[in-house]
């Protein structure tokens, strides 16, 4: 597993190093965004740990310019907690955000966390899927068509669309979604499912305030429709 560490305070991308090649990973660092960004797209890397607060160009611009290339896994380290939540509210596409100071055995356990989640999201799901319902939905290129149509998905919301597609029927629960999404023990609340649902919907219901493919099951969360009504 290769990782790559965006991060200009050498003390901290020193010990985050040691601990993640303790842990078995491969580990590159690089102390600004634009070398990052270079490093991330001459090599294969598994996950990304991304400094916030970057020389030249932003852990925020690093960010977007990865998600327009690649759905690898992307950890955000921000300065501080209210950084953490505004940064949150972006919607960059990160897969989860560590406010500093942090443990290194905590960002050792997001990082595991993170690429299990990614990986089970992912990676037993057929190639390209098909419903009734006019979606497609490919894993390989990351993309969803209905009726044909491309619809741009973020990375968040096509990991939730693909993990409650992949078992048509199945009720998944907010509190499911979200270990899915953000990870176990990121405090983010169950009404942030609801506000990533209700974006799919407008992308991918023909009437989105009258949904037929992610049906709300009243109580209990979310399913897929894979019918045409
Ligand atoms: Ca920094």
């Amino acid at each position: 597993m290769n990782i790559l560490v965006v991060e200009d305070e050498k003390s901290i991308s020193a010990v985050l190093k040691a601990y993640l090649q303790q842990e078995g990973f491969h580990v590159s660092t690089v102390g600004n965004g634009l070398a990052g960004l270079e490093m991330f797209k001459e090599n294969q890397y598994d996950l990304v740990l991304l400094d916030l607060m970057l020389p030249g160009i932003s852990g925020e611009d690093v960010c977007r310019e990865i998600r327009k290339i690649s759905s690898v896994p992307i950890i955000m380290l921000t300065a501080k907690v209210e950084e953490d939540d505004k940064i949150k509210g972006l919607g960059l596409g990160a897969d989860d955000y560590i406010a500093k100071p942090f443990s290194p055995r905590e960002v050792v356990a997001r990082v595991r966390a993170v690429l299990r989640r990614t990986a089970s999201a992912t990676a037993p799901l057929a190639d390209v899927l098909t419903y009734d319902n006019g979606l497609t939905i490919d894993n390989i290129k990351h993309q969803v068509l209905l009726d044909g149509e491309q619809v741009l998905l973020t990375p968040t919301e096509f990991r939730i669309l693909g993990v409650i597609a992949k078992y048509p029927g199945r009720v998944y629960s907010r509190s499911q979604l979200l270990e899915i999404v953000q990870g176990h023990d990121s405090g983010a609340e169950e009404r942030v499912i609801d506000a990533h649902i209700k974006k799919i919907r407008h992308k991918i219901e023909r009437i989105p305030s009258d949904p037929k493919i992610v049906i709300t099951v009243y109580g209990v969360g979310y399913k897929f429709n894979p019918q045409r009504e």
